[in-house]
């Protein structure tokens, strides 16, 4: 018995197999599937849920609890209002092709790399025109029945929607949940004191109306996203939390390099990736390390990983630097697990000019700060006569006037305008005056980690896939097994079974997630437990009636200890929080 769980070297590939092994187990399968199915949204079932939530809230221990970072939860529906401001109405969009004999559409870029070998960098880079001169130049023709295409267009792949019975109020259903954050700016500033700088986060739906998904959990219409928006000082930028993450390898892919096609990594430690500037943000980089340790909490080898530089073209619309973290995949390649842009001030300048809200916060410093600065001061003696009962309201008007506009307005015209007012040289006087400054006001600057669970979820399973003897062994870190501890009955007779339910009972109670399972051969419920990465099986047997003890079986060396009862539950709690090995469960049993 060998005691390494390898990975599947047969010739269905690895998504193939553990698509299949995820339907029938129930880690989750196509949705509607009695209606035919619908491409792009998923069901999981209970092995999946369990698996999910545990993925998430590793999540939730880096990014929330070992950092102080807020979270919140807001609706999947927006009005329209919200994604105009964004700018996502106007720049949510991929580039879609359609058969001119069976109407299907494709994403233009897909194809283009797929069927013309242009790399997505350059496909990307493309405008529509070109788009359609590679795919005649290429011979790229309809993958289902080889038809020709109409021109290509922009789709926008937000869904959109009425908001109650008006036709007018449109509605959409958000592709991120950042937006929800922004919104919502001003009451989580003071959930959070008032005080920069700080982080909220949101795990929830998302949709994305995907012209053409067939990626599995890869590329979903529907899937769990989980966003962070850091909000901070642009004048005081750094991370208190930076030492913890200093020495981190971060393996980088720069632009440098990916404009050349070259796919050379370079290896930056935290550190060195700030002092070089190739990351210029320090929160950046500390969400970028903290990402790298997510990924390999949930089971991926560091050299598996990667931090790719997004180009130029790349780049959302709102972000200054972006970065995608990707992770080898068998069937995929290189594929993005998590987003990391310097979103800057964007989009709450963005809400703020849209909505008309102030979204701008006060610091206030230690010292007030005495300094000269230009004022407007309205000359009323000279406003009254032209002005008569309006002067009072231009005099105000002014006093709140920009002085250097006004000062470049009066030298340029000779008159400044103001709502419709036209003020002229005399009436108006822009002098240095000493004023007490006790603080800046100003628009935090944002950094963006964002998530997509459900491709967590896949990494999470794909690397956790290995074959042992012909049988799938699902060696999940035992952190994120969806079940922790299998409870068998040697047989299901003679108080086995009982004494089998009482230890499920306990150890229940105590907090763990148990599975009883009584039916069919041990061999049978042993494999059974693999494919479902169940962590530990404990097998109550004639001795665990005389002795009270048990054995507990390890998924992947399939060692077994054996172990008293009463020294369950703080043993199981020790192991789960890594503070001590299997072997140290009990004594070693020989098989
Ligand atoms: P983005 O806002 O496009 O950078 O997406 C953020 C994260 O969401 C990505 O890193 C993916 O993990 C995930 N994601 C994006 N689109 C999809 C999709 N269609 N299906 C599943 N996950 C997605």
């Amino acid at each position: 018995m060998s005691d390494e769980v390898k990975c599947d070297k047969s010739p269905c590939d690895k998504f193939t197999a553990i698509n299949e092994l995820a339907r029938r187990r129930g880690f989750f399968w196509n949705s509607y599937e009695i209606y035919g199915g619908a491409g792009g949204f998923v069901a999981y079932g209970p092995l999946g849920t369990r698996l999910k939530q545990n993925i998430e809230n590793k999540l939730r221990e880096l990014f929330v609890k070992q950092t102080g970072i807020l979270e919140m939860e807001s609706s999947v529906i927006t009005p329209g209002k919200v994604f105009e401001a964004s700018g996502h109405v106007d720049h949510f969009k991929e580039p879609m092709v359609e058969c001119v004999k069976c109407n299907r559409r494709f994403r233009a870029d897909h194809l283009l790399e797929e069927y013309a070998k242009i790399s997505c960098v350059q496909a990307e880079k493309m405008t529509l025109k070109e788009v359609q001169a590679a795919l005649e130049e290429n011979g790229v023709t309809c993958p289902d029945c080889g038809g020709g295409f109409r021109a290509p267009q922009q789709f926008l792949t937000m869904f959109t929607t009425t908001i109650g019975p008006y036709s007018g109020a449109t509605g959409y259903g958000r592709p991120e949940a950042a937006q929800g954050i922004f919104v919502e700016f001003n009451r989580l500033y003071s959930a959070a004191r008032e005080k920069l700088p700080f982080g909220v986060i949101q795990i929830g739906h998302a949709l994305r109306n995907e012209i053409s998904p067939r990626q599995g959990l890869i590329r979903l219409r529907e899937f769990t996203i989980c966003d962070l928006e850091f909000f901070f000082d642009p004048e005081e930028p750094s991370c208190h939390l930076l030492k913890e993450v200093e020495t981190e390898v971060l393996p980088m892919l720069l632009c440098d390099k990916r404009e050349k096609d070259c796919e050379d990594i370079t290896n930056f430690t935290v550190r060195e990736a700030l002092d070089k500037g190739v990351i210029h943000s320090e929160w950046q980089a500390f969400f970028m390390a903290m990402a790298k340790r997510l990924l390999t909490e949930i089971g991926v080898p560091a050299e598996k990983q990667r931090f790719i530089e997004k180009l130029p073209w790349e780049k959302a619309h709102y972000s200054s630097q972006s970065f995608d973290q990707e992770v080898l995949l068998d069937r995929y390649g290189w594929t993005e697990v998590s987003g990391h842009a310097h979103r800057t001030n964007f989009d709450l300048g963005c809400h703020m000019k849209a909505s008309g809200t102030d979204m701008i916060v006060f610091k206030e410093y230690p010292n007030p700060v005495e300094t000269e600065q230009l004022t407007v001061k309205p000359v009323l003696a000279k406003l009254g006569p032209v002005f008569k009962k309006d002067a009072g309201k231009v005099g105000e008007l002014l006093a709140k006037a920009d002085p250097k506009t006004v000062e470049a307005a009066l030298k340029k015209d000779g008159f400044f305008m103001v709502e419709g007012f036209k003020v002229l040289s005399e009436q108006v006087q822009i002098a240095p005056q000493k004023v007490v400054v006790r603080g800046r006001h100003f628009v935090p600057h944002v950094v963006e980690p964002s998530f997509g669970s459900d491709r967590l979820f896949y990494v999470a399973l794909e690397y956790a896939y290995g074959i042992k003897e012909d049988r799938v062994v699902m060696s999940f870190p035992r952190s994120i097994a969806p079940v922790q501890v299998g409870v068998y009955p040697l047989m299901s007779k003679d108080g086995l079974a009982e004494k089998a339910q009482e230890i499920r009972k306990r150890l229940a109670e105590a907090g763990f997630m148990v599975e009883y399972d009584e039916a069919g051969s041990i061999g049978r419920r042993y494999a059974r437990a693999d494919e479902a990465g169940i962590q530990l099986g404990i097998t109550v047997d004639y001795e665990s009636l005389t002795q009270d003890t048990v054995t507990i079986r390890d998924r992947d060396s399939w060692q077994q200890v054996r172990s008293e009862i009463k020294a369950l539950p703080e043993l199981l709690y020790s192991y789960f929080q890594r503070k001590i090995n299997f072997e140290d469960l009990g004594t070693l049993v020989k098989c």
